[in-house]
Formats: C-alpha cells, sequence, structure tokens
C-alpha cells in the first residue's frame, strides 16, 4: 500500500469510523507498526503513520496527532498510551476482544517538558506503571491502570535518571530500563515504592560493548535487545550472576540510526522480528534474526505464582513532619466504649510522639525527642487514680518516655522520663501480668532490660527485673499477656522466644531464621489472639512483607501478606516496614475484627514524609485463610 492509497483509507475510516483496511503484515516504511505482544508474539499490530494517525489493525482509528506510542497487555485487553496533539497529552486507551472494541480511559495533565520516551510498566501488584522521560534528568512515574479497581491516574513519584535519556523499557517484572545517550543502558526499579538506585546493563565504548552508545532498547522474553547507533549492532542483555551479560545476535545491514526500536518472536519461523525508525531516513526499516535452538529464549515467562498475598489499605495517616527515615512504631490504644473514637500512636525518631485518629487525621504532638518505639498498656495504677499508659524508648537520653493516657478519651501527656542502663536504646515492648507492668527496651549491643514499672501519687519509678541479651542488634519484639510469652527478633538472624516473666529467667530460644520467606530485617512484630489460635505477624523487611506464624511450637508459617496500593483511595503501598501493631479488638465498622498498622517507609502517590497505614483484619484473615 502507497502513503497516498494509506492516507485515503484513514480518511475513509474517519468518515466511516471504522475501516475496511486490515493491517496484517508491516512492511509499509512509512509506518511505525506496534505490535500487541502475548507471550512474545505480535497477536495485533498498531499502525502509526507519518501523518500521526494510530490505528488498530482492523482499521479502528484510535487517535490523531500521535507522537509516541507503547502498549502492554493488561488482564481485560491491551492498554495503550500515546502522547497525542500540539499540547503533547498523554492519553490512555484499553483495547478488549483483540482490539475490537477500543475505550478511552483517561487524559492526563500534559507534562510541562519534552517526552523524549514513553514506557508502560506492568506491576507485580496488577497496575500499570507510565512512565515518561525528561531528558533533563527526570521521568515522571503514574499510575494509569490498576486490574483490582477503577482508578484515576495520579502521579507516583519523580525519580532522577540518567540526563539525555533517549528511550525506556520494562520487563512487567520490576525493571525499568533507561537508554542514556553515548553512555550506555541501566536498569532501575519500576516499582515507585523501591528506593531509586540503578545498575549497568550494558555500556557504550569504551567502557562496554555497546559502541557510539544506543537510542533503540526493547524487551521481549528475559532479554533486553538493543541496537547500537552507527554500527546498528544487534545485542541481547541477560541478568547473570554477577550483573549483566550480552550476545551479539548481528549487524543491521542498512539502518544508520536506529531509535523506536519494536521487537516480537514468531514461534513458527522461530525468528526475532526488529523494526526501527531510521532517524537519518524517516524511514522504518524492519530484520529478522533466526533465533530458534539458541541459547535466547524470546517467549515471555509464564507469570510465576504468587504465593505472596495482597492486601490493601484503608486508611493512612498524616504524614510525618520531615522527609527522611522518621516515623517508625505504631500502637494503638482502643476506646473503651466507642471503637470508632480509638487512636493511634506513632513515634516520629526527629520529633516525638504522634496521635492520630483513625481517619488518620493528627490529633496530638508531644515533642519528646528522638523516639523510636512505643507500646502500651490499658488498665495502670497512676497511685492517683487508674489510667492507661505508654512508653516509648527515648534515643536522645536512652530513657524511657512514660506517657499518661485518660482511660476516658485518649488524651495524652508526658509524664516522666526514667534513665535506663542501656546505651544506644532502640525496640520496645511492654508486658502485663495481673498488677505488674513492664517495660522492655533493648539497645542496639543485643541487651534487653526488663523494668517493674510502679507509682507513687502519680510519680513512675522503674525497677530493672532482669537483662537478657541475643548476640546482634535486636529491635522488633512483643509480649503475650495471655500466655507470658515473649518474643524478641534479632534484625540480621530470626525471632526468639522466652517467658515474658522476668524471674523465669531462661534464655531467647531461636524460634525461626531469616530465610527467603521471613527476609531480613526482621523488624516490629505483634500477635492476634484469634478464637483457637495465636498468630504472630513479623515485619520481613528485606521483601516488604508480613510474616504471619503460629504463637506456638511449631511455629509454622501459615501465610505472608502484602499491603498494596488502594488506588482508588488514593493511598500507596506498605514497604520497608519497620513497626507494626496489630488489635483484635474491633475499631468499629469495617474494623469489627481489629486492624493491622504499618509504617510506611516509603510514601508516594504523592511523594510525602513517611506516615503509618491501616488495613482491616479480616482483610488479612481472608486472603491468608486465617480462619480459626
Ligand atoms: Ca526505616
Ligand atoms: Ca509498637
Ligand atoms: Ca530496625
Ligand atoms: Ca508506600
Amino acid at each position: 500500500m502507497t502513503l497516498k492509497h494509506l492516507s485515503a483509507s484513514i480518511a475513509l475510516c474517519l468518515s466511516l469510523g471504522a475501516c475496511a483496511a486490515p493491517v496484517d503484515k508491516p512492511t509499509d516504511a512509512s509506518v511505525d507498526y506496534i505490535p500487541a505482544l502475548q507471550q512474545g508474539e505480535a497477536v495485533f499490530w498498531l499502525a502509526l503513520d507519518d501523518s500521526g494517525q494510530l490505528r488498530v489493525e482492523n482499521g479502528k482509528a484510535i487517535a490523531r496527532d500521535v507522537s509516541a506510542v507503547n502498549i502492554v497487555q493488561v488482564s481485560d485487553g491491551y492498554l495503550v498510551a500515546t502522547i497525542a496533539g500540539v499540547e503533547a497529552t498523554p492519553t490512555l486507551y484499553l483495547l478488549r476482544d483483540n482490539a475490537k472494541r477500543v475505550e478511552r480511559l483517561a487524559t492526563l495533565a500534559s507534562p510541562n517538558f519534552l517526552v523524549e520516551g514513553l514506557c508502560l510498566a506492568p506491576e507485580a501488584d496488577g497496575s500499570v506503571s507510565l512512565f515518561m522521560l525528561d531528558e533533563r534528568g527526570s521521568a515522571e512515574q503514574w499510575v494509569v491502570y490498576s486490574d483490582k479497581q477503577s482508578l484515576t491516574p495520579a502521579q507516583l513519584r519523580t525519580l532522577p535518571i540518567a540526563p539525555n535519556a533517549t528511550a525506556c523499557a520494562a520487563d512487567g517484572n520490576g525493571g525499568l530500563f533507561i537508554a542514556e545517550e553515548e553512555m550506555g543502558v541501566w536498569r532501575y526499579s519500576s516499582n515507585a515504592e523501591k528506593p531509586v538506585s540503578r545498575e549497568v546493563v550494558g555500556l557504550a565504548s569504551p567502557y562496554g560493548e555497546l559502541g557510539e552508545g544506543t537510542e533503540a532498547i526493547a524487551y521481549l522474553g528475559n532479554n533486553l535487545v538493543t541496537v547500537t547507533v552507527d554500527t546498528a549492532e544487534v545485542h541481547v542483555h541477560q541478568p547473570s550472576d554477577n550483573g549483566w551479560s550480552s550476545t551479539t545476535l548481528g549487524q543491521w545491514q542498512g539502518i544508520e540510526e536506529p531509535e523506536q526500536l519494536r521487537a516480537w518472536y514468531n514461534a513458527k519461523d522461530g525468528q526475532l522480528h526488529l523494526q526501527a525508525r531510521d532517524d537519518a531516513s524517516g524511514e522504518f526499516a524492519r530484520k529478522s534474526f533466526a533465533v530458534a535452538g539458541g541459547q535466547l529464549d524470546f517467549s515471555a515467562p509464564a507469570a510465576s505464582e504468587q504465593s505472596v498475598k495482597l492486601v490493601q489499605p484503608s486508611v493512612q495517616t498524616d504524614p510525618v513532619a520531615r522527609f527522611g527515615d522518621a516515623a517508625d512504631d505504631p500502637a494503638i490504644w482502643v476506646h473503651p466504649q466507642t471503637p470508632e473514637k480509638s487512636l493511634i500512636l506513632g513515634t516520629d525518631k526527629k520529633h516525638g510522639l504522634l496521635v492520630y485518629t483513625l481517619d488518620g487525621k493528627q490529633k496530638q504532638l508531644l515533642p519528646t525527642g528522638r523516639l523510636n518505639n512505643v507500646d502500651l498498656r490499658y488498665g495502670f495504677d497512676f497511685g492517683n487514680g487508674i489510667d492507661d499508659i505508654a512508653v516509648a524508648t527515648q534515643r536522645d537520653d536512652n530513657s524511657l518516655s512514660i506517657y499518661r493516657v485518660d482511660a476516658e478519651n485518649g488524651h495524652i501527656q508526658h509524664v516522666a522520663e526514667l534513665p535506663t542502663g542501656l546505651e544506644e536504646i532502640y525496640g520496645f515492648c511492654m508486658y502485663q501480668n495481673g498488677g505488674n507492668t513492664y517495660a522492655i527496651a533493648n539497645g542496639k549491643s543485643g541487651t534487653f532490660e526488663q523494668y517493674l514499672l510502679q507509682a507513687d501519687n502519680g510519680k513512675i519509678s522503674a525497677s530493672l527485673a532482669r537483662t537478657f541479651a541475643v548476640e546482634t542488634q535486636p529491635e522488633g519484639c512483643v509480649a503475650d499477656d495471655a500466655t507470658g510469652q515473649l518474643f524478641v527478633g534479632e534484625e540480621g538472624v530470626g525471632v526468639y522466644t522466652l517467658s515474658a516473666n522476668p524471674e523465669a529467667g531462661d534464655a531467647p530460644v531461636l524460634i525461626r531464621g531469616v530465610d527467603e520467606i521471613m527476609v531480613a530485617d526482621v523488624e516490629g512484630m505483634a500477635l492476634y489472639p484469634a478464637e483457637n489460635s495465636r498468630y504472630l505477624i513479623v515485619s520481613s523487611q528485606g521483601d516488604d512483607s508480613y510474616v504471619v506464624l503460629q504463637s506456638s511450637a511449631p511455629y509454622k508459617v501459615l501465610g505472608k501478606f502484602r499491603v498494596g496500593a488502594n488506588y482508588g483511595a488514593g493511598i500507596d503501598a506498605i514497604s520497608e516496614t519497620d513497626g507494626l501493631e496489630v488489635t483484635h479488638r474491633s475499631l468499629g465498622k469495617g474494623y469489627e475484627q481489629g486492624a493491622f498498622i504499618a509504617q510506611d517507609g516509603h510514601n508516594v502517590m504523592p511523594e510525602r514524609p513517611q506516615n503509618f497505614k491501616l488495613v482491616p483484619w479480616s482483610d488479612i484473615a481472608q486472603e491468608l485463610n486465617l480462619n480459626d
């Protein structure tokens, strides 16, 4: 088909609303054919001609004035992102039934930069991120789709990337590849919850194999395909034990300045098919390489089975005042009559104690210093009345920071700072046995000090009841008041148990070491007493998840979960959790079975200082089948 015929057929398409001329083979040198991939094979094509008209192969016109296109498969079809019009507006479309139905999903605000590259990245939680590259060295990441809920696209973050980025590609498995002009290709994490870091995939001369660099990259199967500038060498990059390795497929004769690379595979002919725009001629060139029977596999791997369950946060607290690692550990105070009036306590290790209502709004701030962990108990005899008591570890002077919590309404007052013998005071939990209330604090060296708290006419004192130790840095701990059992975590080693009663005098016994299920650091931990079982929930910080295990022998792992984003409510996922807390008591409607709350190490959508996020326990119990 000549360009003239193509334009004529588009005019017809527009006037009739649908086209009769199918595009079934990428042949036209003036058209960018964009493969819709399934297992690496093209199941249909989009066609973007040189007038900016974007169509699907059955002839349906999608948009005009299009300057960039990317497409990925999602659970209900194919998601297409375009940049269109003089305003360079990013627009999202959903193509259902192999593109028989085209639905316009959303239009984003035009970025205030020239979009150098556009790519869609499917994420593990069933969402899709859109990355738009700014050649000045940053990229905007937006969430644009979720297979779990309808959403309004929202910016997740701005991330620093290579300057003069020319192209990007995503692997659908957490990897975002960015080509930096004259330098090479980097891999970033596409997960907005991850801190920004990058690794080298391939480098230009003299550092690596990529000659003058590349502006043409595409991901297919388990491979990143790149074509070098000038020499047009085709490289296939794969992850290996020590970084990335690459194989040269051959030279692409006849193309001078390859860009906008598209790649697909055809199992029938065993060929890897490539298409790129030659910036020298402005035309699209195509080339095939026989790869069947070789080392390379271009059919996409089947999705791995997800044994980590996903739940969503229902509420998040206001962010703490400052960026950086600040929010750390929560506690929950349950109102005696009206569960909806319960409160969330949270430490800010740069500031003091924060108190939030259940809708996440900050209610109180007690600027009592660098607090690390906090815990509380009910019904403490202050000698001049019974109230509830909260205690936090205070790093400015290695003390216990004591708070009186009004048992009627939860109003909190700072009442004392009690010294400890610990250096670098750190983790903390409380234990109550009959009339005795204990504060159990640890220091970074591994030493634990357990204090009996007593009060006379409102004046609190602490007497050391025992010390014990683990070998390296501990932090999280939790005591089960009903069974008298104490659990303590050694961050790089695992979880131990021992009696919470000081006179028992036993040593900590390791019940579970860190491994690929419970990934170091072991951080916050909490207990949930169900009807017949008692669950221990531990922050597996190394893989942004939580492990639920039996709190008695054989301490079997009952499940593992992550808290993904609730895009509909505008709440991002929880990652890199330090402290967490669980209550089995009702917090009111939606939380009849209690709640889980955890610190979020990276607060995005939008980017703000850290905070705490709440999940109904019933959601966790249901996902993990914890039904007794
Ligand atoms: Ca942290
Ligand atoms: Ca706590
Ligand atoms: Ca820690
Ligand atoms: Ca987060």
